[in-house]
């Protein structure tokens, strides 16, 4: 697998309408009132473009980080070039560390550095958001030139339980979660199997990159392929399924020793 450095560092990811999505408002209103009335800074692990940390109350000094150069040369906010797994910081040094849509990004041995070294920073809170039981799976796309599928947002991994993040903190109890963001419904298995491998509908997405090969062009299938498609996800649409909320934040606090 290649870094994925190469996917952060587009420009064009980081003015993108996704910030201004209604859901993505409530969401910062939601993290904003969550924050317990005891904390007086924040850093922000993966802030991307800063676009919660500007949402914020302007009580909290704030501090925000990210690998992207692109993400952050812009922003208005305080924020500087890091990586989640090497905090730039002292033991402590905030009264919260967040970490926001991150983690379902990152694979396994930087997971579950970045989760330490977040343990190690904050004194007294971690917020943590991902998104919830979701199918990384429906939104793949297939590679054009070495046909590798990958999620197109590059999300590798999926939270299934709140036990899953809570399990990534085990210095902290888990103070309250709560689920908020679209309603998804995702397809059953079979639906999918039937519109990707057999009917040739990959999703595609112009920030995309390839992980196995860092081509961006996706594949995308014919006509024939695609009417089979297009009837494996009628048919799925009949079928009712449960749907879920699609962030999961939960709010940990450090645990008293003794
Ligand atoms: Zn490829």
């Amino acid at each position: 697998m290649l870094d994925n450095r190469q996917l952060y560092e587009q420009a064009g990811l980081w003015e993108s309408q996704k910030y201004q999505d209604a859901h993505y408002l409530r969401k910062v209103e939601l993290i904003n009132g969550l924050i317990p009335s005891d904390v007086s800074s924040i850093l922000d692990v993966g802030c991307g473009n800063g676009a919660i940390l500007e949402n914020l109350s302007p009580q909290y000094w704030t501090v925000g980080g990210d690998r992207s150069w692109s993400a952050i040369k812009k922003s208005q906010q305080r924020l500087v070039q890091m990586s989640a797994d090497s905090l730039p910081f002292k033991a402590h040094a905030f009264s919260m560390v967040m970490c926001h849509q991150i983690f379902e990004h990152l694979p396994d041995d930087i997971l579950f550095s970045s989760a330490r070294e977040m343990s190690r920073v904050a004194e007294q809170y971690v917020m943590v958001s991902v998104p919830y039981q979701e199918r990384i799976e429906q939104e793949r796309a297939r590679c054009g030139k070495c046909s590798t599928t990958y999620n197109i947002w590059g999300h590798v991994r999926s939270f299934q339980s709140v036990n899953d993040v809570r399990n990534l903190f085990p210095d902290f109890d888990l103070r309250f979660h709560v689920h908020c963001g679209r309603e998804n419904v995702y397809r059953s298995a079979l639906a999918l199997w039937f519109m990707q491998d057999l009917g040739g509908y990959w999703t595609t997405n112009a920030h995309a990159v390839c992980p196995g090969c860092g081509w961006a062009a996706q594949y995308v299938g014919g006509y024939p392929r695609r009417a089979l498609a297009t009837l494996a996800a009628r048919i799925d649409q009949m079928i009712k399924k449960q749907s879920v909320f699609y962030w999961l934040i939960c709010l940990f606090e450090r645990k008293v020793l003794g």
